[in-house]
């Protein structure tokens, strides 16, 4: 049985300077709950402590909950205020282009509006990263480009990605972009594969992009499978975790990592003890066999 190979203590994050941890926090759920500032930088020190220092936010998370559209970015934004020194500590990624009920607009006034609004609520004078949300079918692949090429020109934005872009949308933004795209970022898990298959992985491998896994527990449902087949991965998840001491969440993200594109999951929870406890997927080793047996778990049926 080979042993596949541990992630890497940093990645780059594709072709740009910028150095991520392998795994990322996400703050998609962080406005809920009523969180205060003090929850936030909790998290936050949680996420630092664990070794994370890639934090993914976007100007629509909130929206459903009290704060609204902004609020999650208000929050980290508050917490940045309230202690400057972390600032420099993190890499900071945000996204924009979803607009309810629109639902999406990439048109050049709206982007450049969007990131600035993203840079004010943040208290920042700077992103990171920033990344289309979703593809506005409507937005010619030109016009957004010159916008973002704009934005890094500016300096207001260090490096570009795109989330949930088909592979011939992000194909055409890379080829009227001057800058190259940093990062995608699709739905990836044990329990959502098609991103294995159908072709995103080695388009990301072929143009350096590094793959961010958004809900890389299936937005929960790898704790709590309901389906035979969901049940069916957790098992084969399962026989590894039990192996290596680890939970089957921590193998999950482990999983995602042995992909040779370099896939950084987004660790999703908002409990502390959590996001400490995925640290140790840097440590989970994967055999070619165990990690084929979750792969034909998920596809419900054994490989050719
Ligand atoms: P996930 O890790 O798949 O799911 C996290 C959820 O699972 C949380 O509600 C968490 O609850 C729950 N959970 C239950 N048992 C858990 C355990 N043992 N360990 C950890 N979590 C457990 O990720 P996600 O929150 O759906 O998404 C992660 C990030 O991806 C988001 O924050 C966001 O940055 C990004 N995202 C992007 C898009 C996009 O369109 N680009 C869409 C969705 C998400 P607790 O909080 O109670 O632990």
């Amino acid at each position: 049985m080979t042993d596949l190979p541990l992630p890497p203590s940093f990645r780059q994050l594709g072709h740009s300077a910028i150095a991520v941890s392998p795994l990322a926090w996400g703050m998609w759920r962080l406005a809920e709950h009523g969180r205060s500032v003090a929850d936030a930088a909790r998290l936050v020190h949680a996420a630092l402590e664990a070794g994370i220092n890639f934090l993914d936010t976007a100007d629509i998370y909130g929206f459903d909950g009290k704060g609204g559209f902004g609020s999650a970015e208000l929050l980290l934004g508050q917490v940045l205020a309230a202690e400057p020194a972390l600032r420099e500590r993190i890499v900071l990624a945000t996204k924009g282009g979803i607009l309810p009920p629109l639902p999406y607009d990439q048109s050049a006034d709206y982007l450049r509006k969007a990131i600035d609004d993203s840079l004010i609520r943040l208290k920042v004078d700077r992103i990171d990263l920033w990344q289309i949300h979703r593809p506005d079918i409507l937005a010619h692949p030109q016009e957004t480009a010159r916008v973002l090429d704009d934005a890094v020109a500016s300096g207001k934005v260090r490096a570009l990605g795109i989330s949930n872009f088909t592979q011939g949308q992000i194909a055409a933004l890379a080829h009227f972009l001057g800058e190259k795209l940093a990062t995608s970022q699709p739905e990836i898990s044990p329990l959502r594969i098609a991103s294995l298959d159908n072709g995103e992985l080695d388009q990301a491998m072929m143009l350096g992009l590094t793959p961010m896994a958004w809900s890389p527990l299936g937005g929960g449902r790898l704790a709590a499978p309901e389906t035979a087949r969901d049940k069916a991965v957790t098992t084969a998840l399962d026989v590894v975790a039990q192996s290596q001491g680890v939970s089957r969440t921590v193998a999950a993200y482990a999983w995602l990592m042995a992909h040779p594109a370099g896939i950084v999951p987004i660790v999703g929870s908002q409990q502390p003890e959590r996001i400490a406890e995925a640290a140790q997927a840097l440590k989970v080793r994967w055999t070619r066999q165990g990690w084929y047996a979750v792969l034909a778990a998920a596809r419900g049926e054994p490989l050719p």
